[in-house]
């Protein structure tokens, strides 16, 4: 197999590879879209559950209150029958005192059910908020999953049939120019360069003229000296006549 063999079989691979980076870049993208989405659905299921737990935190401290502000209207009924009964000036400032302090709790503990109201009604708010957002996004996937589904696994399967390609070509290479021509894709993404009168197309520079000469004869693979691609020579396309 000759050099020029040789450079066919690259051209060959180097369009393969550039064909399924290309679709693993696809598969990729769709299937980031994918996560995305569904991360943003578990953030938005975890926000509803934590109102809800909330929501449910407030009710129970709403009702406390509430049965603790019934419990002290009853208190403040028996300390006015007590203060009807006071039989002198002493037990009647007593009973008094008794009854505004009662008094004085039961009003801080509507208070706090007051607060507690409103507290649980913008909590339910936001609730349903995230609630209609979070079925935004529901709905969002399911097309995203609609469109994509079928579209991952015909990628998928397009870029399987490439590897089969890929793998039938590589075969046709010798081990040492394989290796060679793989290590340089890794660091460079395309490896092989082509040049047309002695200007490597991959990094624009000119190339030695011996080092041009040599590519011409075809004797040995060469680097481009500049970007260190595996430099070949193509003809240039005709001039188009005048
Ligand atoms: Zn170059």
């Amino acid at each position: 197999m000759s050099i020029r063999d040789h450079i066919a079989s690259l051209e060959e691979l180097s369009a393969l590879d550039a064909e399924i980076r290309h679709l693993d870049e696809q598969l990729t993208t769709d299937r980031d879209a994918l996560a995305g989405t569904k991360q943003e659905i578990a953030r938005l299921e975890e926000r509803v559950a934590s109102y809800s737990a909330s929501i449910a935190e407030m009710g129970r401290a709403r009702s406390e209150a509430t049965q603790d502000a019934r419990q002290l209207l009853t208190q403040v009924e028996k300390s006015r029958e007590k203060l009807a009964r006071a039989r002198n000036e002493r037990e009647q400032n007593a009973a008094s005192r008794e009854v505004e302090e009662l008094r004085r709790l039961h009003k801080d503990r509507e208070e706090e059910m007051g607060k507690l109201t409103m507290l649980e009604a913008q909590a339910q708010k936001s609730k349903e908020e995230a609630e209609a957002e979070l079925a935004q996004k529901q709905e969002q996937l399911a097309a995203l999953d609609a469109s994509t589904t079928g579209k991952l696994s015909e990628v998928e399967r397009t870029r399987d049939e490439k590897l089969v390609l890929r793998k039938d070509v590589a075969a046709k290479l010798p081990k040492g120019v394989l290796s060679r021509y793989d290590t340089i894709r890794r660091r460079k993404g395309v490896a092989i360069a082509a040049t047309e009168t002695g200007t490597c197309l991959a990094c624009q520079m000119a190339v030695p003229p011996q080092l041009f000469q040599r590519i011409l004869r075809g004797d040995a693979m060469e680097l481009c000296p500049h970007c260190q691609r595996i430099l070949y020579y193509k003809a240039p396309p005709p001039k188009p006549e005048t």
